[in-house]
């Protein structure tokens, strides 16, 4: 391979994207980046029932969350004339012939061979019929779907993820590739796009290994050079479910409105069922050096959608500040507050938006839990004056212990309680100054 790699993600816009569909958009963005390499969006849009521009846009926006900004788009609706010009090619070479069966026709033939013991395959009855035959039928008002004719022969290729792999095409049935109404399915377009565009490497998921037999006879039958292929395997949940679009399972634009960080759905699209443990990736630069299409597993990418929780608070911990301003300001955070507050809570943080939570504890309505109300006007009475600083609270706590004689948990948690509302939370030694000592006092009083 002499130039740079052009690879292709090309989801039908019949759904939204999910964290499976990621793997395949970012293996494919992740090789391109790694090499140097572009990356095309193409909508498989031929299925004009089911796909929708409400789905073409959610796809794009999904794939920018994710970090991934194609250098390349392509609609195959927009790309019939080309489809037609290659249909046309391997009808003229007898490549491609048209066929008469209705589906209750083909499902009593199958139920014939499976009643023999033989295999379920297409006949090829209509390659018999005469030009006479095929006129008396059209003239029945049968419009013809066409099928192409395979070699009976194993195609074999070097696959990025899986090594020598090889399809028996033999044990196929001739692929159907223009449905009657004269709409393809993906099969040709997508070949002829692939050779068109001049597509370098196919990665995609190890579901497509069959159609990657057909469709290399289909390039060698156009005349033109066969990319280079890669199987992944699929991601599935943890009792070996896979994962539908149609079902909405982990939508990409859930997990977005859930507040999980793209770094946290990449680090586990891509590497759940490779080599490398599943971490949190923040970059997608880092994510790529890690990835090796060969050292992929072929078992089933099995996954638990929990992991996100534990990936995305790793990531929050060591998000510097510069990265979440913007959103803490969204939040209603104010500006002057926010970088000192995001050092007090960020490692009790497993989301962004959790910060709203806590911005109430430091500003908000708390109702103060007091259940010694004496222990409480001690401590009251022994709240340090103002300029408050990170050391307040433990010169507070000492004050109080030798004040009530209460220590360890006894000490600290009516404190927090009162002054927090809840039993757990960040580091009292930063949220203090945070708080501030008017309110401090007021909690403790019982009010807010
Ligand atoms: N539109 C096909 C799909 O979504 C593309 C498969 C491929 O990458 O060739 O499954």
């Amino acid at each position: 391979m002499t130039s740079a790699p052009l690879v292709r993600f090309a989801p039908s816009p019949t759904g939204f994207l999910h964290i499976g569909n990621a793997r395949p958009a970012l293996l494919n963005a992740l090789f391109a980046r790694a090499r140097g390499g572009r990356f095309l969006l193409r909508l498989d849009d031929t299925d004009r029932e089911r796909s929708t521009e409400e789905f073409a846009k959610a796809i794009e926006e999904d794939l920018a969350w994710l970090g991934i900004v194609p250098d390349l788009f392509a609609r195959q609706s927009d790309r019939s004339a080309i489809h037609d010009a290659a249909a046309e090619r391997l009808k003229a070479a007898g490549r491609l012939y048209p066929c008469y069966e209705t589906q209750e026709e083909l499902e009593r033939r199958r139920r014939r061979q499976l009643g023999r013991g033989q295999p379920p395959i297409y006949d090829r009855a209509a390659l018999g019929l005469s030009d006479d035959e095929r006129a008396a039928l059209e003239a029945e008002g049968r419009t013809p779907h066409w099928r192409f004719k395979l070699d009976a022969r194993t195609v074999a290729w070097d696959d990025l993820v899986r090594g020598p792999a090889h399809v028996d095409c033999a044990s196929l049935s001739d692929p159907v590739l223009i449905r009657a109404d004269g709409s393809y399915l993906y099969t040709l377009p997508s070949v002829v796009d692939d050779a068109e565009m001049g597509i370098t490497h196919v990665i995609r998921g190890e579901d497509h290994v069959t159609n990657t037999g057909v469709q290399v006879q289909i390039f060698e039958a156009l005349d033109q050079p066969v990319p280079i292929f890669g199987h992944h395997n699929l991601l599935t949940t943890a009792d070996g479910e896979g994962l539908s679009k149609r079902l909405g399972h982990l939508s990409l634009r859930g997990l977005r409105e859930a507040g999980y960080e793209p770094g946290a759905v990449r680090s586990l699209a891509v590497l759940t069922g490779s080599a490398e443990a599943v971490r949190a990736v923040p970059g997608l630069d880092d994510l790529a050096a890690l990835v090796d299409l060969s050292h992929i597993s072929r078992a089933p990418a099995k996954f638990d959608p929990q992991e996100l929780d534990g990936l995305n608070a790793r990531l929050i911990h060591a998000m510097p500040y510069d990265e979440a301003r913007e959103r803490l300001l969204a939040l209603g955070i104010p500006e002057a507050r926010a970088e000192a507050f995001w050092a007090v809570i960020q490692p009790n943080l497993t989301k962004v938006g959790d910060a709203a939570e806590w911005w109430r504890i430091v500003a908000g309505q708390v109702t103060p839990v007091i259940a010694d109300a004496g222990f409480a006007a001690a401590a009251l009475d022994v709240l340090p004056p103002e300029p408050w600083d990170g050391q307040t609270w433990k010169a507070w706590t000492n004050a109080v212990k030798e004040r009530t004689g209460a220590k360890g948990k006894a000490l600290f948690m009516p404190l927090r309680l009162a002054v927090t509302g809840l039993e757990h939370g960040p580091d009292l030694s930063g949220l203090l100054p945070l708080i501030g000592r008017d309110i401090v006092a007021a909690r403790l009083g019982g009010r807010d």
